[in-house]
């Protein structure tokens, strides 16, 4: 249930505007910016190699819609995550430099590994324990955000009208599998991005979402600007310290050299449980592979586009998950494991569990917002959503053609759905810190926005 303050939050958020000739005009600013750490910059919050070499620039991608209320805003991002602090720094810093409310501002990570991870409190956290260990680098992300808070208040002066919302999809063929696959009837979940093991890639490609969705927005006859999501961990290989948008950046690169004229955006789907393993072993020239498979899917899902009329609204539910209860998460062993941790990056895993249980005492919800555009809606969920969730959401509107991305605020790492705790006996990986029970709230958010 909703208490009274937050039914007035939501409320005062749906704001439904319906371009026409009494009402203001719909406008699209878009804009992209570089974001690429600087080399020795950790990745993937200290677990792997650092940054040695930048294989392709990563960026930040953004459209801001005007005159649908106060400016709206998505951004996509090349980096593995933006957690708790981090994560209101990025949308409140864009926030203010168009003139919104941070709520607003849909911000997801596009989750490649080999690419920064920005988490305030944790890294803070490691700096007070004089810890040795590294997350990221706070005047790095400051710089980082700044600048694209400025790309994005210099779009607003190059903003167009907007008339259409254009929506396509198409398969993608030998990307995404599950993690989880069943070996003699029994579930196992050790499927990974690179898999080495040919008889894991044998087996079933499991639960995945096969379509590539694209919306696109016009100006008339004019194609402004387009915005890919799929649900796949974006990585062929990784670990080698070398910065990249993987073969999801190289697939949106050979679109946007297609059609100069038209923003190419990308965002993963809710992938904390798919990824190429069942395709991939992790050979170097797969990232190539990869991403002519992603591209066929962009290029086909563009050509099946059929545009409509574009309304406009928003709607956006505060969402409350608890943290994970699992032997190894109360406070006072997260604290010790900081302190003591045997690895550097056992105490980058203490400090992001702690930061993210911080954020839930303190009372912030998640925000799970909602882009209305009539006759499609796109949904942002947090962190490594399981690809279900994304499922669950076009179940939810099958009238409608929804678009769901991923990675939002990324505090929770990976939210299951339950039978994935029932399989493993409670026990999941340590990048899970929401507790069971959360399948609920996700659905039941999803629906408060999808369905109003
Ligand atoms: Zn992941």
């Amino acid at each position: 249930m909703l208490t009274r303050r937050e039914a007035l939050a939501v409320a005062a958020a749906t704001l439904p505007l319906v371009a026409g000739a009494a009402e203001p005009e719909l406008k699209l600013a878009t804009f992209e910016v570089e974001v690429t750490p600087p080399i020795g910059h950790p990745c993937m919050g200290g677990g792997i190699a650092p940054v040695k070499e930048i294989i392709d620039p990563l960026y930040a991608h953004g459209l801001i819609f005007l005159g649908a209320g106060q400016p709206l805003a998505i951004v996509c991002v090349d980096w593995c995550e933006i957690r708790n602090g981090a994560y209101d720094l990025w949308r409140e810093s864009i926030a203010k430099a168009i003139g919104t409310m941070r709520e607003r501002v849909l911000v997801n990570a596009n989750h490649q590994h080999d690419a920064p991870i920005a988490d305030v409190e944790a890294q803070k956290l490691l700096e007070e324990q004089k810890s040795g260990a590294a997350i990221c680098d706070l005047a790095f992300l400051d710089k980082a955000v700044t600048r694209v808070a400025k790309a994005a208040k210099d779009a607003l002066a190059t903003a167009q009208p907007l008339t259409h919302v254009g929506i396509g999809q198409a398969k993608v063929e030998k990307v995404a599998s599950n993690r989880r696959y069943l070996s003699d009837g029994k579930p196992f979940y050790n499927r990974m991005s690179a898999t080495r093991d040919e008889t894991i890639r044998a087996a079933e490609e499991g639960t995945i979402d096969p379509y590539l969705k694209a919306l696109s927005f016009w100006n008339g006859d004019k194609a402004l600007a387009v915005l890919h999501s799929y649900s796949t961990h974006p990585m062929s290989y990784y670990g080698r310290g070398g910065a990249t948008a993987d073969f999801v950046g190289m697939a949106r690169r050979h679109r946007q050299a297609a059609l100069p004229g038209t923003r190419m955006l990308y965002a993963s789907g809710c992938s904390g449980n798919t990824t190429a393993g069942k395709y991939n072993n992790g050979a170097t020239e797969n990232r190539a592979v990869l991403a002519g498979r992603m591209h066929e899917g962009m290029k086909a899902a563009w050509e099946a586009t059929k545009k409509h009329p574009i309304q406009l609204s928003f709607r956006s539910a505060p969402m409350a998950l608890e943290p994970r209860k699992s032997k190894g998460f109360s406070t006072d062993e997260l604290m010790a494991r900081l302190k003591t941790g045997p690895r550097p990056f056992d105490k980058c895993l203490a400090a992001l569990g702690l930061s993210w249980k911080r954020r839930c005492e303190a009372g912030q919800p998640v925000d799970v917002p909602l882009l209305d555009f009539g006759v499609a809606q796109y949904l942002l969920m947090p962190a490594e959503s399981y690809v279900e969730f994304q499922l669950a959401a076009q179940e939810l509107r099958p009238d409608s053609f929804v678009v769901v991305a991923g990675y939002g605020e990324c505090g929770p790492g990976y939210i299951p759905i339950e039978r994935a705790w029932k399989e493993n006996d409670g026990n999941l990986s340590d990048w899970c810190w929401v507790a069971e029970g959360s399948e609920a709230r996700m659905r039941a958010a999803m629906a408060k926005v999808l369905k109003s």
